[in-house]
């Protein structure tokens, strides 16, 4: 039914249904100390996209779960530098990322689990590693002791001898080994802490995930997924964790990774400083250019920002909307296409390891196909029809087209378009984006298309 790639395995496997009928899928949330760049829109427009397919056209049930790091150093230290309380920052942090994620239609979440909340949990699962062996605690912190869990790197495919220090391990005093992880962390003076058998302290980076899935999905569950920059040390170490807690293996049967958002081939981020948060480049360009930008690269490859990226993105989605116009306008009787194989060669594509750019490829060989029919009058009411209904489907999962039709401009909008379509005739460009802003105040965006502007309600 579907085949996706599996890091552990590093192969693309057929995804095994359990006999519940239902997917359990946690997705690494971010971590909440600043606003949310368009590389983690990366990450999180691919996998709400992949859930809806799941869910829509496979009708598999997905129980979606989500973390939300809402403690931790970075959290701290911006806090320190605002002069503002730690958890203050993360809960602001927290309810613009869900703003952000709004905003960009990636709305298939069902939990959104803010490791807080989680602490009884947390501590449990900490001290069960003590008990097991697994953990030892020094000067009130707790590590895991990597040494004792022997297939510490099957996700990363290291070996525990081969591992280096300094690449995202952490160097703390009080370890045993270098690549041991903190578990509980001691807290300093003045930062977040709750009470724990070790003392004042806080949890570790990797241990509020495992905490969270024990308690929502058991001991093991299906899909695990994330940016391929946490493969090691984050999700080694989850596994560590539970694996080691647990018994049994593995934690989670599936572990799909997106590649990053590049910029001049570096991934974007914040410590960088080459980042663009998701509100400004939406403030410049419509959410569908984002969406389409991600969606039209193979989730799995990196993806290169560029200008051109956002060009080409446009001009697809222009295509595609002005293509489908044109079907509405189909008078023909009848017609010889067979659009379902275009249809099914789509569908296929996505189920295998969840394709976009060969699927968007066979929808464009459509519009190539349709559009010759189209210039001569051989296509007929009828197909024009079900083409748009398959556009319709396909935009119901990817969200890569504003839906306009339905929807009636009001009268204020037509006449705020009219005298801006006047001043760009005058060249009066100031003007013209004055009134390009107050539309988009009123909840509509213009879009300037070959055949004259094209609004759509935001
Ligand atoms: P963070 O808040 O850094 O923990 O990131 C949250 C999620 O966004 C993780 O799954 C990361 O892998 C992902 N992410 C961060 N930066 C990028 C990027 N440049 N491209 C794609 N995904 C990213």
């Amino acid at each position: 039914m579907m085949r996706i790639y599996n890091t552990l395995t590093s192969k693309k496997e057929d995804l095994k249904i359990p006999p519940s009928g239902e997917i359990n899928l946690f997705v690494c949330g971010p971590t909440v100390y600043d606003y949310s760049h368009i590389g983690h829109a990366r990450t999180y427009i691919f996998f709400d996209t992949l859930v809806k397919f799941m869910r829509k056209r496979l009708n598999i049930k997905i129980n979606y779960l989500q973390n939300i790091t809402n403690i931790d150093d970075r959290i701290i230290k911006r806090s320190a530098e605002e002069n503002k309380n730690p958890q203050e920052v993360a809960d602001f942090f927290e309810k613009e990322y869900i703003t952000d994620m709004s905003s960009l239609g990636v709305n298939a979440v069902d939990t959104y689990a803010p490791a807080t909340k989680y602490i009884p949990e947390i501590i449990s699962q900490v001290e069960r590693l003590i008990k097991k062996g697994f953990a030892y605690s020094a000067d009130s912190s707790v590590y895991f002791d990597v040494r004792k869990f022997p297939e510490y790197g099957k996700l990363s495919h290291q070996k525990i001898n081969e591992l280096k220090e300094g690449v995202r391990i952490e160097v703390e005093a009080g370890k045993k080994f270098f690549a041991d992880f903190a578990l509980w962390k001691a807290s300093k003076e003045g930062e977040p802490s709750w009470d724990s058998p070790w003392g004042k302290g806080r949890p570790g980076w990797h241990i509020e995930d495992t905490a969270i899935t024990e308690k929502y999905f058991g001991l093991r569950y299906n899909i695990h997924g994330g940016g391929l920059d946490l493969i090691f040390p984050h999700h080694e170490a989850e596994i560590a964790q539970m694996e080691a807690i647990s018994g049994l293996s593995p934690l989670a049967e599936v572990w799909i990774h997106t590649g990053m958002l590049l910029v001049d081939g570096e991934k974007m981020s914040k410590s960088l400083d080459n980042f663009i948060t998701i509100r400004d480049f939406l403030k410049e360009n419509s959410v569908y250019v984002l969406r389409y930008m991600v969606l039209s690269q193979h989730y799995r490859t990196g993806l290169d920002f560029y200008k051109k990226t956002i060009q080409m993105a446009n001009s697809s989605i222009n295509r595609i909307a002005d293509f489908k116009q044109r079907l509405k306008e189909v008078t023909g009787q009848s017609s010889h296409l067979p659009w379902e194989d275009f249809a099914k060669t789509f569908w296929h594509e996505l189920a295998d390891d969840f394709n976009t750019p060969k699927a968007l490829a066979s929808l464009f060989e459509l519009i190539t196909e349709t559009n010759k029919l189209i210039d001569t009058n051989n296509l007929s009411q009828n197909d024009a029809q079900k083409i748009v209904d398959f556009i319709d489907e396909v935009n119901d999962i990817l969200n890569i087209l504003p839906v306009v039709s339905e929807i009636e401009t009001p009268s204020q909008i037509t006449a705020l378009l009219a005298d801006r379509e006047k001043a760009r005739a005058n060249k009066d460009f100031e003007l013209s984006d004055k009134l390009r802003d107050q539309i988009k105040e009123l909840g509509w965006e213009v879009e300037d298309t070959a055949k004259g502007p094209r609004v759509t309600k935001l």
